[in-house]
Formats: C-alpha cells, sequence, structure tokens
C-alpha cells in the first residue's frame, strides 16, 4: 500500500475536526493521528483518543530527543506536536494518517511529505460566524476566544498556500466536498 497523509487544517471552529471525524467514520482505509499537547484534557476527551496528554516537561525531552516530525507553541504556553512515531504506527497498520492541525503545522509537514501529502484548508464563512460557533461550543473563556479569534484571522492569510481549501458554510456538502477530495487523492 502506497501509504499517504492527509492534512486538514484551518483556525480553531472552522469545522476540521468534524470533517476529519466523518471521513473516519466512512473510510475504513484511514487512521487519526494523535498528536501530543500540554494543555488540560477537557471532559469529554480521552487520552490517547483525542491526543496524547503530557507535561511540559516531557514535551521537551521529546523535542530534545528528536522525536517531533513537527511541534508548536500553538498557544501561548501550550505546546502541540505529531511524533514521528505515531505515523509509522498508522502506516505499520496499512492505513493512511489524518491529520487534525492548525495551519502553520499543516504547512510544514505537507513541506516535508510533498506528494505522499494531501493539504486541506477548511475556512469558516466568515470571522463572525466563526465567532458565534466558538460561543456556541462553550469551550472557551473570554479570553481563550479572543486568542483563537486572533489566530484565526492570521491563519485564513494562509489559505491560499493549501492545494485545496472547503469554505464551510454547510457541513454535509463540506463533508461531501471533502470525500471527493479524499477519493482523487488517494486514487492518484
Ligand atoms: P485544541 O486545543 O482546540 O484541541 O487545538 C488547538 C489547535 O491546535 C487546533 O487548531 C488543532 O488543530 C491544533 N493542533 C492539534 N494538534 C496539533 C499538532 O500536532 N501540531 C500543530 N501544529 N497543531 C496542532
Amino acid at each position: 500500500m502506497n501509504n499517504k497523509i492527509i492534512l486538514f487544517c484551518g483556525p480553531s471552529g472552522s469545522g476540521k475536526t468534524t470533517i476529519s471525524q466523518y471521513l473516519l467514520k466512512n473510510n475504513s482505509n484511514l487512521c487519526f493521528s494523535v498528536s501530543v499537547t500540554t494543555r488540560e484534557m477537557r471532559a469529554n476527551e480521552k487520552d490517547g483518543e483525542d491526543y496524547y496528554f503530557i507535561t511540559k516537561e516531557e514535551f521537551q525531552r521529546k523535542m530534545a530527543n528528536d522525536e517531533f516530525i513537527e511541534w508548536e507553541e500553538v498557544y501561548s504556553g501550550i505546546f502541540y506536536g505529531t511524533l514521528k512515531d505515531e505515523v509509522q504506527r498508522i502506516w505499520a497498520m496499512n492505513k493512511h494518517a489524518i491529520f487534525d492541525v492548525d495551519v502553520m503545522g499543516g504547512l510544514n509537514i505537507k513541506k516535508q511529505f510533498g506528494d505522499k501529502a494531501l493539504s486541506v484548508c477548511v475556512m469558516p464563512p466568515s470571522i463572525e460566524i466563526l465567532r458565534e460557533r466558538l460561543i456556541a461550543r462553550q469551550s472557551e473563556t473570554p479570553d481563550s476566544l479572543e486568542k483563537r479569534i486572533n489566530k484565526a484571522l492570521t491563519e485564513m492569510g494562509y489559505s491560499n498556500q493549501f492545494e485545496r481549501i472547503i469554505i464551510n458554510d454547510d457541513l454535509q456538502d463540506s463533508c461531501r466536498l471533502a470525500q471527493g477530495m479524499l477519493d482523487e487523492f488517494l486514487e492518484s
């Protein structure tokens, strides 16, 4: 099997996670690449499924050991990254790895994997709609909401560096579009 990588990137609240989850449910040849993070686990999350939750000290040790494909301080003091081992784990199962990472991380991974990777940027229809979605999600404090909005504005400026863009207005349409992009990429 020609193992590949599919990157779903975009601002927090753009819908990239929901689209990735849809593809995972409907394509048994895909496996989610679980990132490592130093942020606190949310009530609905599971260690080893949503993320590998580790301490900052552990994260730094892994950095020093060159264990990451890519890592980033996505928010001030909070680190995220993908371990080399994670992609090997997925490819060893003869599956393609699907990533849900931020824009800079996605561009970084695309640069390393070239034609083996498909980079897709998921964008909200507008920054106002993004704000509404983040508020509805109830996962943010007023301070973290503003941080996510500011980061989203920066990230939206990089969308033209992706191979494909999905403007996520209607989730069902976006999922269908994503499935089409996946099929085309895996056939190529
Ligand atoms: P959250 O805290 O909402 O789970 O994620 C915050 C942001 O970090 C999201 O945009 C998410 O996609 C991104 N992210 C998750 N894992 C990684 C990773 O391994 N590398 C990078 N650069 N970003 C990541």
